[in-house]
């Protein structure tokens, strides 16, 4: 097969993993070695259709043994099926990056013949690239579940961030869904990949010359809508991923309906909606400081599609509310609404030199769409409507239901309307 057939098979098979965004990487190039990976990370860009961009992203092959019922490259799908030698993966890496098409390497890969297999072949590869070609641009790489954790700490030695994706929420999803799959061969090398990221860098403290093991740290992606899982169970997974195995990110999926075995839910467009509500409840549990149980409950185990996390946490909280910005704790400013963490800096700055109004806030480039009806100001309270949940709620939830088709996460798309175009980018950003 011709490599353009295979490259265009391999590409189109790894749009639907999303967990290659990158940072954090701070290898320079060496003498007469080529490319770079910057501290700013490499893909920061978005495609159309939310996927991001200037990686080269493919898999090494769409040949698979397992029949994951939620996956386009399930054994029993009949599709057109190609393979990638480590060779040619490096001369199109190599390639595509003199051209300047792409900043580095997304590779990920279905399970041929076994985990063992592909590992090896992926681990030739990256081996390839960094020590005969001298590459140092980034390097995301797939860890194989399953795989002898000695391929993969090798390949962990090599590469700027490793994923061994989750795909399914809990172990009766994979049950169902990924029979061949086992929870604790995921796990497993999770475990492994965080404890050695721990261990590398506080060797590195002590010394500068101490090897890397992934600096860019280790992501995964959780599938959204494939299985009866609640928002509740999602977050309190990551949440558990991010203080027990020290990851960098976990990225949330839409389930694209791909199948129609019964065993899926029929859908007719992926959750992108929900998809949207757990980024933003991610970024609360990384940098606001909420925990999943304060988010959601056994009751409500599931986000409120028309508000953001934050602004329903806050509804349902209303006796902590209206605080005073000129008095308030940096962390209590950081639970109002539509403040993000960079206007509650800029707050808590500001008001060192005089005490501020509901101008003053305005002036510094704080956003009060939201946050006006959760602050007062020298006192004053500028909410416009009764200090009341439902008076509150039916100014946030925008008036037109008739909303359009909630589009993914895209920076380069017209918005619909500007409530949408905020909420959706407050996903990107964090700020929110
Ligand atoms: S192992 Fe991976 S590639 Fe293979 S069917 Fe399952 S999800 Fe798809």
């Amino acid at each position: 097969m011709e490599l353009l057939e295979k490259l265009k098979i391999l590409a189109d098979a790894a749009k639907y993993d999303v967990s290659c965004s990158s940072s954090g990487s701070r290898r320079k190039n060496t003498k007469g070695g080529i490319g770079n990976a910057a501290t700013s990370g490499i893909c920061h860009s978005w495609s159309q259709d939310g996927r991001c961009i200037s990686l080269l992203k493919i898999l090494l092959t769409n040949y698979c043994v397992f029949n994951c019922a939620y996956c386009v490259n399930r054994v029993s799908n009949d599709l057109p099926r190609a393979a990638f030698t480590p060779d040619e993966v490096v001369d199109l890496t190599i390639n595509f990056y003199r051209r300047n098409y792409i900043e580095g390497l997304f590779l990920s890969s279905a399970i041929w013949q076994n985990p063992n297999h592909t590992m090896e072949l992926l681990l030739q590869t990256v081996k390839k690239l960094r020590v005969e070609q001298r590459f140092n641009g980034y390097i995301h790489l797939k860890a194989i579940p399953g795989a002898d954790w000695r391929l993969i700490a090798e390949a962990g030695t090599l590469v700027d961030r490793m994923s061994v994706n989750i795909e399914l929420p809990s172990s009766e999803g994979l049950k169902l869904l990924a029979p061949q799959k086992r929870k604790e061969t995921i796990m497993k090398p999770m475990g492994l990949i965080g404890s050695q990221i721990l261990e590398c860098s506080e060797e590195q403290k002590r010394s500068r010359k101490a090897p890397s093991f992934v600096p860019a740290g280790q992501s995964t992606q959780l599938i959204i809508g494939a299985t009866p899982d609640t928002d509740l169970k999602i977050i309190q997974l990551s949440e558990n991923l991010y203080h027990h195995f020290n990851l960098k990110r976990v990225y949330y999926s839409a389930y694209v309906p791909v199948s129609n075995a019964p065993v899926l839910p029929q859908m007719a467009s992926p959750p992108l909606k929900r998809e949207n509500r757990l980024y933003q409840a991610d970024w609360l549990l990384r940098y606001y400081g909420f925990k999943a149980q304060e988010l959601l409950s056994n009751d409500n185990p599931n986000f409120h599609l028309d508000l953001d996390p934050k602004s329903d946490w806050a509804l349902r909280n209303l006796h902590l509310f209206p605080v005073e910005v000129n008095k308030a704790d940096y962390n209590v400013i950081l639970r109002v609404p539509g403040i993000g963490v960079k206007s509650a800096k800029k707050i808590i700055i500001a008001r060192k030199f005089h005490s501020l109004s509901f101008e003053d806030l305005q002036k510094i480039g704080v956003v009060l769409k939201r946050a006006r009806y959760f602050i007062t100001c020298k006192g004053r309270y500028y909410g416009a409507v009764p200090f009341k949940e439902e008076a509150i709620k039916n100014h946030l939830i925008p008036a037109h239901k008739k909303e359009p088709a909630y589009t993914q996460l895209s920076l380069f798309s017209e918005p619909a309307f500007g409530y949408q175009l905020a909420d959706a980018q407050s996903s990107i950003t964090g700020e929110i």
